[in-house]
């Protein structure tokens, strides 16, 4: 059996809790590995190595940092596809789905090295007379990131890239399920010089959280996972005094216009329903179609379904994996059975596909139709390949449903009408907005984030929000005596 350790102190380190937990190749249904599950202890003894690192790491010039966030950017772009394949084994998304994760962390290792820039402060001379202001940004220190099982490589990027550039030491806590690509991120970053205890993982489940979320020396938590895990993390960081940004679950709408491009918006709503067994954040749950378009989009999408392939996500061809653990098939069918008995039309059913019956997490494609607000498909986070058809007669009750939603982390519109796309993207409570794009999330010189219950505190994730999250600001106020009052002549400068 595969044995998962931590990293610490710039090396793989067994832990010594006794606890481990099982981790799953989704795809058969087999164990593949057991995690190391830290204890209290052990997230205290990590957490003092990484503060001792801290001070020597800050202190390394903006160019030496930005140096070694360039070499891990051409090891990882390199080696994308050795990255990909450990998600894929672990998570089960399809092997060309885990390159395109890998490829947006990268986007976010390459925005973080160009830190020297991101750093600098503001300067006023003669602020009153003799006297000049200036900012500067500094690293809090110890800072900590949890993160979900969905994106294991990219989530931990967004934030570990910006964190270690700005000059803090990273601990991550990755989820417990698919913890391989956390310490083949580690090792990667040791090969790029990144100095022993600047980068720890620390695996491990609510123990390890609630010992991070209590420390004295972590100054910081970015947390990105389910809601009321996101809720819980929020209260308790910030009741420790942490800063904490904890972005949350979703339930992103689809909104689609009678004058839409038809085929554009049946490819989108498959692509960003189904993609990754409907295991994004970002995911496309609700299709809201408006007036007369509801007939035609809902066939062309229920057509497009049976040509999806499900199957191992390491295999060529296939477009779709398996779900990531059998409680959480489970808890899909659930929704599904929901569904049918609150009323929905089922067009097609996961359920009865023949890839549910293989050993492994599989589950096929579900299309519901004529689903309302009340119902639980509706108003839950299924986290799954199924996907919900709403039907409302105008754009402003489509805009209703939106804003009326607990989340707000994506939605898209899509239309060929430039006004509607605009009053859309001025009106709708929604962190991310895409115009005729399923998904938008943001590029790495943005930042990302949701808004309502898809994200608590006032920071988004990466970009320049996250530099200013990983830092702290500093005011500097001086007045320097006349250099005609020196006593000590240095001969230099002549000017007196
Ligand atoms: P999760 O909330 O179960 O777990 C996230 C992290 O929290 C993991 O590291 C886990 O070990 C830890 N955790 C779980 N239960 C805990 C507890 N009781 N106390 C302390 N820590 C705990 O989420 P998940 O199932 O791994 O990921 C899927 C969820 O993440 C979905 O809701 C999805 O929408 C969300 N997500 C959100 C974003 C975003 O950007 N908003 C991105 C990716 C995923």
């Amino acid at each position: 059996m595969i044995h998962i350790a931590h990293w610490i102190g710039g090396a793989e380190r067994p832990g010594t809790s006794g606890r481990v937990g099982p981790v799953f190749n989704p795809a058969t249904g087999e164990q593949s590995a057991e995690v190391d599950l830290a204890s209290t202890a052990e997230v205290d003894g990590a957490v003092a190595i990484a503060k001792e690192a801290a001070k020597g790491w800050r202190s390394a010039s903006l160019s030496k940092r930005s140096a070694v966030v360039f070499t891990f950017r051409e090891l990882l772009a390199a080696r994308t596809g050795e990255l990909a394949a450990i998600i894929t084994a672990e998570h089960g998304k399809v092997l060309a789905d885990a390159a395109g994760e890998v490829a947006r962390g990268l986007e976010n290792v390459e925005f973080a090295t160009g830190i020297p820039h991101l750093m600098k402060g503001s300067f006023s001379e003669q602020a009153a007379t003799g006297v000049d202001v200036y900012s500067i940004r500094q690293p809090l220190g110890v800072v900590a990131g949890i993160t979900p099982f969905n994106f294991p490589a990219m989530v931990p990027l967004w934030m570990c890239a910006t964190a270690i550039a700005a000059g803090n030491s990273f601990v991550l806590k990755p989820s417990e399920k698919d913890p391989s690509a956390a310490l083949w991120l580690a090792r990667l970053w040791a090969e790029a010089g990144l100095p022993e205890g600047v980068f720890t993982v620390l695996n491990g489940d609510k123990e390890a959280v609630d010992a991070l979320l209590v420390h004295p020396d972590v100054a910081a938590v970015s947390f990105v996972g389910s809601t009321p895990i996101a809720k819980y993390i929020y209260e308790t960081g910030t009741a420790h005094g942490k800063r904490v940004q904890a972005l949350g679950g979703a339930k992103n709408h689809m909104v689609v216009l009678p004058d839409a491009e038809l085929d554009a918006a049946a490819d989108a709503a498959i692509n960003a329903g189904y993609g990754a067994a409907g295991e994004r954040c970002m995911a496309i749950s609700v299709v809201v179609a408006v007036g007369e378009i509801a007939d035609p989009l809902v066939e062309a999408i229920a057509a497009r379904l049976p040509k999806l392939k499900i199957g191992n996500g390491a295999d060529a061809g296939v477009d779709m994996g398996p779900l990531i653990s059998a409680a959480h098939k489970e808890k899909v069918i659930g929704y599904i059975e929901a569904g049918e008995r609150e009323g929905a039309t089922v067009l097609a059913d996961g359920r009865k596909n023949e890839i549910s019956d293989k050993s492994g997490y599989f589950l096929g494609t579900t299309l519901l139709d004529n689903v309302t607000p009340e119902m639980t498909v509706y108003t839950d986070e299924i986290f799954g390949p199924v996907l919900s058809v709403v039907r409302v007669d105008t754009y402003a009750e489509a805009l209703q449903l939106v804003n009326d939603n607990e989340y707000g982390n994506g939605t898209a519109i899509f239309t060929r009408d430039g006004g509607a796309a605009r009053q859309f993207q001025f009106d709708v409570n929604a962190g991310m907005v895409g115009i005729n794009v399923p998904i938008p999330v943001p590029v790495a010189y943005y930042s990302f984030g949701g808004w309502k219950a898809s994200l608590f505190g006032d920071s988004h994730m990466y970009g320049p929000e996250g530099i200013s999250f990983f830092t702290r600001g500093k005011v500097v106020t001086s007045r320097w005596p006349d250099p005609g009052t020196s006593a000590i002549d240095l001969g230099f400068p002549q000017t007196r």
